[in-house]
């Protein structure tokens, strides 16, 4: 049905119309059928936009499956028309909250509805979160020739859906109340609305640092990485590449790529390595011959046609610009966690933002489940917590995990009073 377009929404406006990018993107990452036609292609589409005559800013129109028709609609105005999320979830009380949908919130919902707790799970996108994003997973246990983030969230997707677990995408958590004053955790939504749960399961992920670079989303998996596993090894085999970072991972993925491309220019911000990186890691970079360190240099442009083809850069110290025929660019410059919405909750992150699990109050002092915030009752798994391998099967495998610390904390919290 995805493939052929059949069934769903049909988005009527040409290629440029306002949002039409972005909702068919958003209706592909959520998976959803939908058909596009063209009114300069199409005879029909031409007579319905004569019908309703939008103007360019309304532009494209949808009309949906239940016969309402949207004016270059928001993802979140499209997604109510089409029933993708209720307004059921706010009169409910909720075993447990899953705020985000990556691999992580969806191995938890998979397991803790599997397990007959009641489940709803928040994403402010689309499934999948970075996974999603991800072409080819090809170190994922089961999967030897690899499978895409979307095929492989799509299945987790169904699967938690099977098991009973409520999924309300695209809703945005704005903020999480551990006062507890309505009897259990409340989150806000960026709709205005307010949700209860006996638990919080913190499953927002991170997302990798893009650096402010011309053109850069256009190219992200056309020659732009953020990781360099062996399959952006042997794309760039015999290579020059750019690789832009001066930390540990950006050095070990240096020394990787090096024994596979013809070229590494290494390019840094700042004048050396010794502040950010370790050194051995170090000591390996200046022997290796094929890594060229580049300080006080920058990445500002890329050019190609529909793959990178050229990368603009500048050093720091004069104001010229060069180009380099490059197609591969690696970005290591760290990630940031998406734990603005634990603001002011009492849940503690570290100095980076990832948020801290499992601390010990003292000796003596009970202990604590590995996966439980300082808040108890709220946990966190994946990406997002402070110490996480940032794997997909990481992230999967502590889904599973939070699941007995979730049923050990609702045991011996009872109900809530309501
Ligand atoms: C391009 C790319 C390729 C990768 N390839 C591999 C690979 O080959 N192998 C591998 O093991 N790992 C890979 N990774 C890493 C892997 O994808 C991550 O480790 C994994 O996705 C982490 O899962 P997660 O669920 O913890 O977080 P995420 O995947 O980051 O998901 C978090 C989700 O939370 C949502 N969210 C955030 N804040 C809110 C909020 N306030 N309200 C509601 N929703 C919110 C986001 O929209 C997102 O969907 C890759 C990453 C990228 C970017």
């Amino acid at each position: 049905l995805i493939q052929g377009g059949a069934g769903g929404p049909v988005l009527i406006g040409s290629a440029s119309a306002g949002n039409m990018a972005p909702l068919q993107n958003f209706l592909a990452r959520n998976g959803q059928p939908h058909h596009v036609l063209d009114p300069e292609a199409d005879t029909d589409a031409a007579d319905l936009v004569a019908r309703y005559s939008p103007t360019r800013a309304e532009l494209p129109l949808v009309v949906c499956p239940n016969g309402t028709v949207l004016r270059n609609p928001s993802e979140t105005a499209l997604a109510m028309a089409l029933g993708m999320i209720g307004n059921s979830a706010q009169d409910r009380l909720y075993d447990v909250a899953v705020v985000g949908s990556g691999p992580a919130g969806l191995s938890t919902a998979v397991y803790a509805a599997s397990e007959g707790l009641s489940v709803a799970v928040f994403d402010s996108r689309a499934f999948g979160g970075q996974a999603g994003a991800s072409m080819r997973i090809e170190n994922y246990l089961g999967f030897p020739t690899g499978i895409t983030g979307q095929a492989l969230a799509g299945r987790a997707f169904n699967q938690a859906q099977k098991f009973g677990a409520e999924m309300l995408i695209p809703v945005s958590i704005k903020s999480l109340d551990c006062s507890k004053a309505s009897g259990a955790f409340t989150l806000a939504t960026g709709c205005g609305h307010t949700l209860r749960a006996k638990s919080v399961v913190v499953a927002s992920g991170a997302r990798y640092r893009r650096p402010a670079i011309d053109n850069l989303e256009h190219y992200e998996g056309r020659g732009v990485w953020y990781w360099a596993s062996p399959i952006e090894a042997r794309l760039c085999a015999n290579q020059d590449v750019v690789l832009v970072g001066g930390g540990n991972s950006a050095g070990q993925a240096a020394v990787y790529l090096s024994a596979h491309a013809r070229r590494v220019n290494m390019m840094i911000r700042g004048g050396g390595l010794g502040a950010s990186m370790s050194r051995y890691l170090i000591e390996r970079i200046e022997a290796t011959p094929n890594i060229e360190l580049m300080f006080n240099t920058e990445v500002i442009g890329l050019d190609g046609a529909e793959t990178l083809e050229r990368v603009r850069w500048r050093s720091r110290l004069a104001p010229d610009e060069f180009t380099m025929d490059i197609r591969n660019l690696f970005l290591f410059v760290g990630a940031d966690p998406a734990t603005g919405w634990l603001e002011g909750c009492g849940v503690q992150v570290d100095r980076g933002g990832f948020v801290k699990t499992g601390v010990q109050n003292g000796e003596g002092a009970p202990a604590v489940p590995l996966l439980q915030t300082t808040v108890p009752g709220v946990f966190a798994v994946g990406d997002v917590r402070s110490g996480s391998v940032k794997r997909v099967g990481g992230a999967i495998g502590e889904g599973a995990q939070v699941v007995a610390a979730l049923h050990g904390y609702l045991a011996d919290a009872g109900s809530p009073t309501l």
